[in-house]
């Protein structure tokens, strides 16, 4: 599994990484961003699906 940020989407309120802070960081500017190019290792997937669930957004997908 991999994941990626629309970072026009962010409006960086780190909900993601205060829910997996193994699978995002927050930049300067208080956006998100994925650690390791956005790939989950299998025993995350289910905090990477949380994130994406929560991202009020919409800004976390699940990459091709
Ligand atoms: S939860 Fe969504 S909007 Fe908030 S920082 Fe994370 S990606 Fe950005």
């Amino acid at each position: 599994m991999r994941i990626q940020i629309d970072s026009d989407k962010c409006q960086g309120h780190n909900r993601c990484y205060a829910l997996a802070p193994e699978l995002f960081d927050v930049d300067d500017y208080g956006s998100a961003l994925v650690l390791n190019e956005g790939i989950v290792p299998a025993e995350l997937e289910d905090k990477a699906r949380l994130a994406i669930a929560n991202c009020p957004e919409f800004a976390i997908s699940e990459a091709d």
